[in-house]
């Protein structure tokens, strides 16, 4: 017998329970109503909405003393000798005491003993298109990582078809900012980013903060869907009606998209995936806010992390800042290396090509180098640049080198008809 079967034929327990008591409570009342002898009891002192809140609702706090002893004072009250509540001369006393209502827990059994005979239908949540917002809203802030799947995307489709108060919006916005961290729950991130993008505007102030979250994967998803708020980013992704406001990039962003270029869990972190490519979205968003992104792209030449490195000095290469293309020279003849990465050889030719002589100091040093790819493509360069100063770009002496070229049986061909046509792969 499975668990399920168990708990649906348990209900049994708690359902008699509770049609037991209901008769004992309906069997107390009409005893109480057919008493002949006056009420006389101390019903014991006043509750105040604290103790109807907490206990009282359950449990009485009926002291039962017999008043019909207790001498009247001036004004007709009487004074409880035994817990010393004070009752008006015209208060409600009782005939019979009793500790617990019988009724509120004939309801809670039968509450239980409903719930554990539709247990199916509880864990397959069918329950949740019937809730209030403001319920599931506040299951989801309250329960974490417990939150039933079904309650997120049903919170989703509610504030997507903006049914939504402001206080409540305010709310799926902190839910689905903390949600944004590497947890151990899978599709999280991917809800909250979804999320944030349909409340739009409301969450903007909310991930610009983010930005400077102390966790990688908070900013780095926080800074996903900003850059998918900026013009560009919409005109690629051929964005017409957005909910979201339409970004300019700001100086943090940027800083954080360079941080992204590393090589890091995403888009498969640690205990699921999130489908963000961060390397590869932050590196088209930079080609795109080179001028603005430069101090931290030349920041980035310098990183820690090889891919980040690489990824700067190329987009350093495609700047077209003398100085920043010199300062990535070094780095960009390193790239010229048969090394697996797609297409970072043609884009350090282009930015090589495009620096000229400056170039050379670098270039030479490949031009003993042990890799044949980056000797011949060195060797091409230096080609190249020199016939270029000399004669101009002109046509005729390109397809000479370029000749030239394939005897030297170089794989990549300088030529700048095919750079820039194809992106790097980097993820
Ligand atoms: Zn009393």
């Amino acid at each position: 017998m499975s668990t399920t079967r168990i708990i649906e034929f348990g209900a049994l327990a708690p359902g008699l329970l509770g049609v037991a008591l209901m008769l004992w409570s309906v069997a107390r009342l009409l005893r109480s109503a057919f008493q002949h002898t006056d009420p006389n009891l101390c019903p014991g002192p006043r509750r105040t909405w604290v103790g109807w809140v907490t206990r009282a609702w359950l449990l009485t706090d009926y002291c039962g003393y017999d008043l019909s002893a207790t001498a009247a004072r001036s004004d007709g009250s009487r004074r409880c000798p035994e817990c010393g509540a004070v009752h008006a001369a015209a208060a409600k006393l009782t005939r019979t005491s009793h500790r617990v209502r019988l009724a509120p827990l004939a309801a809670l059994c039968m509450l239980a003993a409903a719930a554990m005979w539709n247990v199916r239908w509880i864990r397959r949540g069918g329950w949740i298109p019937y809730t209030p917002t403001s319920a599931l809203i506040l299951a989801q802030r309250l329960s974490g990582p417990l939150c039933h799947d079904d309650i997120r995307w049903e919170v989703h489709n509610r504030v997507r078809a903006g049914t939504l108060y402001a206080w409540q919006r305010h709310l799926v916005v902190a839910t689905a900012i903390d949600n944004l961290r590497d947890d151990a729950i899978a599709n999280n991130a991917e809800w909250a980013m979804s999320t944030l993008a349909a409340l739009g505007e409301d969450s903007l102030i909310a991930l610009e903060a983010a930005l400077h979250s102390p966790e990688w994967q908070q900013r780095q998803l926080a800074a996903e869907v900003l850059r998918s708020w900026c013009p560009d980013e919409r005109a690629s992704r051929r964005v017409t009606s957005s909910p979201a406001p339409v970004y300019q990039p700001t100086p943090k962003l940027l800083e954080v998209t360079v941080e992204g270029l590393a090589d890091d869990a995403l888009p498969y972190a640690t205990n699921s995936t999130t489908w963000v490519f961060n390397a590869r979205s932050g590196y088209e968003f930079l080609r795109r806010h080179i001028t603005q992104a430069a101090p931290y792209i030349r920041a980035g030449l310098n990183a820690g992390d090889p891919q980040q490195r690489m990824l700067c000095s190329l987009l350093a290469g495609q700047s077209r800042d003398p100085v920043l293309v010199a300062a990535a020279a070094p780095m960009l003849v390193e790239q010229l290396r048969d090394d697996g990465v797609v297409f970072n050889a043609k884009y350090a030719c282009d930015s090589l090509l495009w620096l000229g002589r400056q170039s050379f100091r670098h270039l030479n040093r490949a031009l003993d180098s042990q890799d044949s790819q980056q000797r011949t493509l060195a060797g091409l360069l230096v080609l190249d640049i020199v016939a270029r100063d000399q004669r101009g770009d002109d046509c005729e002496r390109r397809s000479e080198l370029l000749a030239k070229g394939r005897e030297f049986g170089a794989r990549y061909v300088v030529s700048n008809a095919s750079l820039g046509e194809y992106p790097p792969f980097p993820h």
